[in-house]
């Protein structure tokens, strides 16, 4: 069958945008390397969409969480990951878990049944020159087709020890016991008036507690394909540097020279004297609303992280974005080298989906394939994409990846609620979750009115 698109990748974006394709008419050659010879470190089978690791969706909870919202969003645009994840549903409370072969075999039914979509098992190791292209190849994309997309994109590296460094949303922060200010005040053009970083101080006694909380906690392991990883910028896990010495940290990310803490002022120091030990956060994202743990990858288990977080000054209610952690990824660093439709600026034939992306999780690999296969489908069809609403939970993750992103500290992002636009009349806090909710659904109502209904 010759095709109007090809998409390589058979997992949880390749395969939502070849569904929304094939649904608008569009013929699709998907190419899966898996079942051609080829297997990634991760996956175990040959099935299209499977799941490498949990079975979650995480929370379902359309009313008060940001990933709910984006099922919503999802179901809503007949997403087939949502479907097959109905058909392979497992009790899990208010979250979404599925039996995974089921919902593999599902979407591969779905997908090898419709007329629109043939299914190739074939790895392809390079970009191709011409034709509508959608790559969603995903953290473990086999190497010739990473390097063919390094040389496409001008990237030093594709493929790396991903540091993920915890995000806490900024509202949780108690400023009383915190400060902003850049180290030794320095400034540039893009500075912030007061400063840069958030610092939460510690006196000696917290740091030392704080140390051995790191030595202590428990930790997950290599997988063994990924010892030979190099880690990203030589990026060291906070728990390994704190086996060096107690005194490591003090010399690296948590050293208080060049700060002031203005809660412990002395005639000597009005300004404030040097914190013993400081943890810095650097803001995440152009909102403001995030703030990233500076330093802080780390391979401790997600409950020892939040226990152990939650010790630092400022940090006691902190809620997380993001916990840390540390697998082999490979992402684009989307907001240079892609444009707002996901379209290579070098090369707009191709457009990149799914984790390679950056966007980080299940859900959201699917949601970012799901908006490729759209925003190509309208572009064949000759018409202008009309742009996701920045309140909707598709908007604001693909705002953030293709744009609003640092792009010097560009890491792979889950969707929460600090990716939305703040509202501008004060809203309590524990009103807020609903109200972004509400908010989104009104604004992505009116933005599928907006759109041509396709027939199903
Ligand atoms: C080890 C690991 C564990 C993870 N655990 C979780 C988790 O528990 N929960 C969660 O939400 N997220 C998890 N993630 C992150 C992420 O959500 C998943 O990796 C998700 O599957 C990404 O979807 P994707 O469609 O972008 O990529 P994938 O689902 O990986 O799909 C990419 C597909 O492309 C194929 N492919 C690669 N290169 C080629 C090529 N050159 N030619 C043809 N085909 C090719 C692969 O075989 C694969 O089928 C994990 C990631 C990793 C690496």
């Amino acid at each position: 069958m010759a095709h109007d698109i090809h998409i390589i990748g058979g997992g949880l974006a390749g395969s939502e945008a070849a569904w929304q394709l094939a649904r608008r008419g569009y013929k699709v050659r998907l190419s899966e390397m898996r079942g051609g010879g080829d297997m990634t470190p991760a996956h175990q089978t040959d099935g299209l969409a499977e799941l490498v690791c949990s079975n979650s969706f995480r929370s379902d909870d359309d009313e008060k969480n940001a990933v709910g919202l984006l099922h919503h969003e999802m179901r809503r645009l007949d997403s087939i990951v949502m479907q097959a994840g109905e058909v392979a549903r497992v009790p899990a409370g208010s979250a979404m878990a599925v039996d995974r072969d089921i919902f593999s075999a599902e979407v591969q039914r779905a997908l090898t049944e419709h007329p629109n979509i043939t299914v190739v098992r074939e790895r392809v190791d390079a970009l191709p020159d011409s034709g509508p292209t959608i790559v969603a190849t995903g953290p473990l994309t086999a190497q010739s087709l990473a390097e063919s997309i390094v040389t496409a994109t001008g990237s030093d590296r594709l493929a790396f020890f991903d540091a993920i460094a915890p995000i806490v949303h900024r509202d949780s922060i108690d400023m009383s016991k915190c400060w902003i200010q850049s180290r030794w005040n320095k400034r540039t053009e893009a500075s912030n008036e007061d400063g840069d970083y958030i610092n939460c101080p510690m006196t000696k006694e917290q740091y030392e507690a704080f140390h051995q909380g790191l030595i202590d906690g428990e930790k997950t392991e290599f997988r063994e394909w990924e010892k030979d990883t190099p880690y990203f910028e030589g990026c060291m896990p906070i728990e390994v540097m704190a086996a060096r010495g107690v005194e490591t940290l003090r010399y690296g990310p948590m050293k208080g020279v060049g700060l002031d803490n203005p809660y412990d002022t002395t005639e000597e120091h009005p300004q404030g004297r040097w914190p013993y030990a400081v943890v810095q956060l650097r803001q995440d994202n152009k909102l403001g609303t995030l703030w990233n743990m500076v330093g802080f990858q780390t391979k401790l288990k997600y409950g020892a992280q939040i226990e152990l977080f939650r010790t630092i000054p400022g940090l006691e209610n902190a809620e997380f974005a993001r916990l840390g952690g540390l697998h082999r990824n490979t992402f684009l660093n989307s907001p240079v080298v892609l444009d707002r439709q996901l379209r290579l600026n070098k090369a707009p034939h191709i457009r990149f989906a799914g984790q390679v992306t950056g966007c980080e999780g299940y859900v959201e690999s699917a949601a970012v394939g799901l908006m490729a296969g759209m925003m190509a489908a309208e572009e064949m069809a000759g018409r202008d994409w009309t742009p996701l609403p920045r309140e909707t939970a598709m908007g604001a993750l693909l705002s953030h990846i293709t744009g609003d992103a640092d792009a010097t500290h560009f890491q792979p992002m889950n969707v929460n609620f600090g990716l939305f636009p703040p509202f501008e009349e004060r809203v309590h806090k524990k009103a807020r979750k609903e109200a972004y909710t509400n908010r989104a659904k009104e604004s992505f109502g009116r933005w599928l009115e907006g759109m041509e209904r396709v027939p199903a």
